[in-house]
């Protein structure tokens, strides 16, 4: 046969064709349109879901009077170690933000909004920060990736593709979406190159400021109902108000310290600032001088800047910290991988070296607190591949044990998962 099964056309005139095992062809325009009708139906069914006009299910004045700020900074610590300022700074910007919420129909006091800046190292906290606030908070939660997002008319995402995400969590449920936290994560990656050395910013960073700018000072925002680029012929949209939106941004602004110490030894040189600097050159610390003439020469914009008034930073995490992170939280490592090998039949120990040891190791990485978890899942892999077989009732993490298991990964690392590897190892 060579004609398209659908609407007949001659496989001999050209054009592109699919064919099925038993011989039909389908032509390139039927496959096209096949697409459409599913891209438009899948469209409708998800704007069936959608909620819009009613008052949604966030109680705001009684999320106030449930959580003044100590008791927000409280449940952050239960999971989020150290960053004292950062928690009671942005406890207090995020109660006084829903407290507006609950105020703004009965008060003609122009509010600005709190939306939030947190500066700090990677791996240090920002996103569990801002997750955790709205897990305590019980309020819908995005978090959008600024780098995958560029200027209207570039390829990439469009910055509106977070608020879907909200709409989402929100579960379709527009008010309530209008009251959640968006998490913009690597804002710095947008600062525009030209007052910058660094090559690797996106040229089109000024354009995405601007659009980020819209929706973080609040507009009515239309919404693809799916993903991906904006294509009024086949999408359906949702309009959505930012205006009560609590935008919190957050990145790690490498460099920003250089330039944050610049100014501070112009300041003391003038007799302006008779603070005594941070002896370390690249310390994470110069962080807590931030102000808005540093951020705007690494390379924003003064509106965008102007929008989130409560700036804070973030310390980068110490050995002691690391030590914390494992053991205090409630969903800690620790506390997870105890309960993992509880539930195959073992108990799983720690000694004081053990873990100390992957502390260290996890530092070396320089990724944070991010590297815990890898080093975890590295060093226990072989064992708990064959946890259940093997019956093993007990496994005790000590520096030895952590020292083995790293150099056998490092023997085999894509045997990394088998007894084998380690009948071999232990053998030779
Ligand atoms: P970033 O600052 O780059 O946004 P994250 O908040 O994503 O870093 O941290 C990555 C992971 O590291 C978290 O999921 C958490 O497990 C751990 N972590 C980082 N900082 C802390 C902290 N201060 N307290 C507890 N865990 C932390």
């Amino acid at each position: 046969m060579s004609f398209c099964v659908f609407c007949g056309k001659d496989l001999r005139k050209g054009g592109d064709f699919v064919q099925s095992r038993d011989g039909l062809l389908l032509c390139k325009t039927c496959v096209d349109t096949a697409e459409d009708i599913f891209r438009r139906k899948n469209a409708r069914d998800k704007a069936s879901l959608v909620k819009e006009g009613g008052k949604g299910t966030i109680d705001l004045k009684k999320l106030v009077k449930d959580y003044p700020p100590p008791r927000i900074y409280d449940a952050l610590s239960d999971y989020v170690i150290g960053q004292d300022t950062a928690k009671k700074v942005i406890s207090l910007a995020v109660y006084n933000h829903y407290k507006i919420l609950s105020l703004i129909d009965a008060t003609d006091v122009e509010f600005e909004k709190s939306n939030i800046l947190m500066i700090g190292p990677t791996g240090s906290g920002k996103t569990l920060i801002a997750r955790t606030l709205s897990k305590i908070l019980k309020v819908p939660f995005a978090i959008g990736d600024c780098t995958s997002y560029t200027e209207a008319g570039y390829v990439g995402d469009d910055v509106e593709n977070v608020l879907l995400s909200l709409l989402i969590d929100a579960n379709y449920e527009v008010e309530d979406c209008q009251k959640g936290i968006v998490y913009l994560d690597e804002i710095d990656k947008k600062a525009k190159t030209t007052n910058n050395v660094s090559i690797s910013r996106d040229v089109s960073g000024e354009g995405v400021q601007q659009a980020f700018l819209k929706l973080i000072e609040g507009t009515v925002a239309n919404v693809p109902l799916t993903a991906g680029r904006k294509n009024p012929m086949s999408q359906q949209v949702v309009k959505i108000d930012t205006r009560h939106i609590l935008f919190i941004c957050g990145g790690a602004f490498v460099g920003l310290e250089k330039i944050i110490e610049r100014r501070l030894r112009k300041d003391v040189a003038i007799g302006f600032n008779t603070d005594p600097l941070p002896k370390d050159q690249a310390d994470f610390r110069l962080f807590h001088h931030v102000e808005t003439s540093d951020l705007l020469q690494f390379g924003f914009i003064p509106e965008f800047i102007g929008r989130l008034p409560i700036k804070v930073a973030l310390n980068g995490l110490e050995r002691a910290d690391f030590l914390r992170i494992l053991k205090e939280p409630k969903n800690s490592i620790v506390r997870q991988f105890v309960k993992l090998c509880e539930m195959d039949g073992c108990e799983l120990t720690f000694t004081t070296d053990g873990l100390e040891r992957i502390v260290d190791v996890a530092m070396e990485r320089k990724t944070g607190a991010r590297g815990l978890r890898d080093v975890f899942e590295r060093i226990l892999r072989n064992d708990m591949f064959h946890l259940r077989e093997s019956k093993i009732t007990a496994l005790r993490v000590d520096r030895a044990y952590v020292d083995r298991q790293l150099a056998l990964l490092e023997a085999a690392p894509d045997k990394g998962a088998t007894v084998k590897a380690r009948d071999e190892m232990e053998a030779a």
